[in-house]
């Protein structure tokens, strides 16, 4: 193979990885397929915009989600964490619960982590949820100056910050929310799907 396709082959996985790939598949067919998918890890790696700690706090909005399940509620779990990494406030959906059509995840963290700062305000800080926020939701985020928003599954019914709108990072708007999604989404979709997989099959029994 000409060594300016590899680099061409290469260049989807990444400048870094191609290189690397370009300076040893010429010596050894079998160190070939080792760096290849040495090569793979490196590029997966590379796309991911998330660090370790983006995913320690995912995991406890999930933990939070599965909690919101547990009550009967959608699964929908948030963390709020501020610009120094400490965790301000956990929490996930309790509108039927608390009967209050405001009580989502978002909206939970924001408000626990306002009345403990004394201010509405909560700059440079990241909100970790495992759905994409609705309208109320994503309006609340550019109110309180929340730096950055970090979403693991889409709303393609009601999400506003990518799927039916993009209120967060709006130009038209005096704060834009730095946007970023897909970190652990099929983990945070699946607790949805087996969530309303549940209730339709309890609404068939019910219905017997
Ligand atoms: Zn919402």
């Amino acid at each position: 193979m000409e060594a300016q396709t590899e680099w061409n082959q290469c260049a989807r996985f990444g400048r870094r990885a191609g290189a690397r790939h370009l300076m040893m598949a010429h010596d050894d067919r079998v160190l070939w397929a080792r760096i290849t998918i040495e090569m793979i890890h490196m590029a997966d790696a590379a796309r991911s915009p998330f660090s370790d700690a983006d995913e320690r706090f995912m995991r406890i909005a999930l933990e939070a989600a599965a909690a919101a399940a547990a009550e009967g509620e959608v699964p929908v779990g948030a963390a709020l964490v501020s610009g120094e990494g400490a965790v301000l406030a956990v929490g996930h959906n309790q509108p039927i619960r608390r009967r209050d059509p405001s009580a989502h995840a978002e909206m939970a963290v924001l408000r626990e982590a306002a009345a403990k700062a004394g201010n509405y305000r909560l700059p440079g800080a990241t909100l970790y949820v495992s759905f994409e926020p609705c309208v109320m939701c994503a309006g609340a985020l550019v109110i309180a100056r929340i730096e950055r928003l970090v979403f693991a599954a889409r709303d393609l019914r009601f999400g506003a910050v990518r799927s039916k709108f993009q209120l967060a990072d709006s130009p038209l708007l005096n704060h834009r929310v730095q946007v970023e999604e897909g970190l652990l989404a099929a983990e945070a979709a699946e607790l949805l799907a087996k969530f309303f997989e549940r209730r339709r099959g309890q609404r068939r029994f019910s219905d017997c």
